[in-house]
């Protein structure tokens, strides 16, 4: 037998791990209602007609060959005009570097910061790749606590007590995966502050930046002064590509703090040869484009967080806070008697609500005994896997 590495065998994803079971139902006929894959194309939304366009006369009209390892120049000043618009951000086409979406970004990151034992400040409860890819590169995901009854924003306190010599960043997920949470301005400058206190950078994940429900989101990169901050996003979510693989991140750095760490992830970006090409001329039409298709798109998510947030406060066992941001809602498993765990809490509504939601603990510490939903479906997909989940929990709760 010949073995895998150990690297590679201790990376797992919460997300994708629960399908299995799910599959060996569909297998026997039985129709489960999916809540755990944040994939919008799986449901009533498509990337904008302009960028569809622009993604197939790129490709009709010839532009099939491998491009710049950093990006086409073109999409470089995309970025460049968009994160000016957004963020109002000082920096220049040569200060972005274009991504096979923001998971690269994040392995380009890792990789160029991260010696073995280095940590990185990760939030708990935060998206799996974090802590997953940190290990992968032989570094400590250093968990800090976000608080969950004010919404799940960041517990500055905590971020402190966990910083030490071997800390090499500060990563926020801002709106949040997995709890939707939506941080406030006060927040973002006072990472900002503490990462200055420390001379740490700021690794920024913006992927959900415009998809917001009440508040707007605040960029530490439209904040800082001195503090290095690099910005990662891309057209997973805001434009509605998950398939196409397209991101970028760049970096804000007035004091020059991260020419090493460029040149770092310089190299790392030449020996991966580059982002797909046609898909940057995609990326440039979205990024330059009307926006206007997201306002029809948030209605109908507003719509969707509204009425999975209002079932959920009305079922027993359960309570959850009111996502600001994203398109997941992250409730707490107030019953516990019932089960061990809270994957065994998800397996159990599995099999018998026949309803996929992803336990919360493959999210990190802070996610023990919660579970996030996704709430893409239209509504009456929702309310038939909310009647399905409730009759299960008045049940449960009556044994
Ligand atoms: N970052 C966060 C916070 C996410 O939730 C996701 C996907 O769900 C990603 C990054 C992945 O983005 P991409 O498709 O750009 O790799």
């Amino acid at each position: 037998m010949i073995k895998p590495s150990e690297r590679a065998m201790g990376v797992e994803y919460a997300i994708r791990d629960v399908v299995l079971p799910a599959r060996e139902l569909e297998k026997k006929g039985i129709e489960v209602i999916r809540l755990n894959i944040g994939d919008p194309g799986k449901y009533d939304f498509q990337p904008p007609e302009h960028m569809k366009e622009a993604y197939c006369r790129a490709i009709k009209e010839g532009h099939n060959y491998y491009g710049p390892s950093e990006g086409l120049p073109e999409m470089r000043e995309a970025v460049v005009q968009r994160e000016k618009r957004k963020n109002g951000v000082d920096i220049t086409p040569d200060d972005v570097r274009v991504t096979t979406a923001v998971t690269e970004a994040l392995q380009l990151l890792f990789g160029a910061l991260l010696d073995p034992g280095d940590n990185i400040l990760v939030p708990s409860p935060s998206y799996p790749p974090y802590t997953g890819l940190v290990k992968f590169y032989g570094g400590i995901p250093n968990e800090y606590e976000t608080i969950e009854e004010n919404g799940w924003q960041p517990d500055i306190d905590d971020m402190r007590k966990r910083i030490n010599e071997r800390t090499k960043a500060i990563a926020v997920i801002n709106p949040n995966n997995p709890t939707g949470a939506l941080y406030e301005k006060k927040t973002v400058k006072e990472i900002l502050e503490l990462a200055g206190e420390y001379d740490l950078p700021v690794i920024s994940d913006e992927i959900y930046d415009l998809m917001t429900y009440e508040g707007k989101h605040v960029s530490p990169g439209s904040l800082t002064k001195d503090v290095p901050v690099i910005v990662m996003n891309g057209l997973s979510k805001v434009y509605f590509a998950t398939g196409w693989r397209l991101g970028y991140f760049y970096y804000i750095d007035p004091e020059n703090k991260l020419a090493e760490v460029r040149e770092a992830v310089d190299k790392l970006m030449r020996i991966r040869i580059c982002p797909s090409t046609p898909a940057q001329f995609a990326a440039i039409a979205g990024l330059t484009g009307p926006m206007d298709y997201l306002e029809e798109y948030m209605k109908k998510l507003k719509e969707r967080r509204d009425y999975i947030y209002k079932r959920l406060t009305e079922i027993p066992g359960v309570s959850t806070q009111k996502p600001q941001g994203a398109f997941y809602i992250f409730p707490r498993i107030e019953e516990r008697s019932k089960w061990k765990s809270d994957k065994e809490f998800v397996l159990d509504v599995l099999h018998e609500a026949h309803v996929l939601f992803v336990h919360g603990s493959g999210f990190g510490r802070a996610g023990n005994w919660h579970f996030r939903i996704v709430f893409l479906p239209p509504v009456e997909i929702l309310e038939k896997a909310m009647d399905r989940f409730e009759e299960f929990m008045r049940k449960r709760m009556a044994e």
